[in-house]
């Protein structure tokens, strides 16, 4: 392997150090960083994401409360519980666990978290903000990928980045940060012809797609840095990226493998953005 090990592992255990010890600022002040994470229904794999993000907010001290509602919640109860939430002083972040049972209207729901506690930063407000450089939360897995390429030593300024992939809560706002950040973005998606070539230009490639092996060595510029974001199950059942990590890790300068990637830093940034949004509070003028 030629290319620089970028371990998200390494990486998020330091960002979950660096809140650690923001939460015991607040602490000292007296303001206890607090998380709700909102779970309606029995989905096995949204079952795991939450224990694991309470799990992670234990590790640093951040107070969690799990509601755990069942399948039949009505939208008007999820709601009413998220307006208590809202209220609720104790609770700085706000996280409801997508997807939502089909009776449930997500972008409803989504618009019913307070601009100032929506941890996961799919609030139109928050969306709006980023897209006009002032962003208050950043989605989570964009925010881990450029807390990455920080750590890479990445030039974005003047580098030429492409994103595969232009869902709402990576691709898009992945472009964007990737913009803020003085890079020039080309965001490749199902329609995009001849993404090889797209990806042969690119000084940094972050896949964000849901197929295995889609980028391969041929598509890689030497010395480009290469983001998986993609989680897949591969014929023998293994998880993977969307990445050939094998060829391609020959050909580029830096990658993230998958697992140990970017799934570890997606999950430390709701960290962040939780004790983002606890300081924003402690330190706002009363
Ligand atoms: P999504 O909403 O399904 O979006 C996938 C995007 O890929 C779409 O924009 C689609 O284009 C594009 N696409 C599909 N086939 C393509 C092709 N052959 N060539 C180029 N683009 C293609 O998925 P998502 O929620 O963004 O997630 C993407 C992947 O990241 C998934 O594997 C997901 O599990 C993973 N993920 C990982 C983390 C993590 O923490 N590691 C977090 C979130 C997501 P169209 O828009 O034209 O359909």
């Amino acid at each position: 392997m030629k290319a620089t090990l970028i371990d998200g592992n390494a990486l998020a255990q330091t960002v979950r150090n660096e809140v650690a010890a923001r939460v015991r600022v607040l602490a000292a002040e007296g303001v206890q960083t607090g998380l709700a994470v909102v779970l309606v229904g029995d989905n096995p794999a949204s079952a795991v994401y939450v224990r694991n993000k309470v799990k992670d907010c234990q590790e640093v001290g951040i107070h969690s409360i799990l509601d755990r509602l069942p399948a039949d919640t009505t939208e008007a109860a999820l709601l009413a519980r998220i307006a208590e939430l809202n209220a609720d002083p104790t609770i700085h972040g706000i996280l409801v666990q997508l997807p939502l049972p089909a009776h449930i209207d997500e972008h409803r729901v989504i618009e019913a978290i307070a601009p100032s506690k929506d941890a996961d930063g799919f609030h139109v407000s928050n969306v709006g903000l980023l897209m006009t450089g002032k962003p208050l939360f950043r989605p989570c897995t964009p925010y881990g990928v450029m807390k990455m390429l920080e750590h890479a030593g990445t030039v974005l300024d003047g580098a030429h980045a492409v994103v595969i992939g232009r869902s709402n809560i990576v691709g898009k706002p992945q472009a964007l940060m990737l913009l803020a950040a003085g890079a020039t973005v080309t965001i490749c998606h199902s329609r995009t012809r001849n993404l090889a070539e797209h990806c042969l230009r690119a000084d940094v490639i972050v896949a964000a797609v849901g197929k295995v092996g889609l980028v391969t060595a041929e598509m890689v510029k030497p010395g480009a840095t290469v983001i998986d974001v993609g989680m897949n199950r591969n014929a023998q059942g293994k998880l993977c990226g969307d990445v050939d990590f094998e060829g391609v890790s020959q050909v580029a300068g830096a990658i993230t493998p998958v697992p140990g990637g970017v799934g570890p830093m997606t999950r430390a940034m709701l960290l962040v953005n939780t004790i983002e949004a606890a300081e924003r509070r402690a330190r706002a003028p009363r």
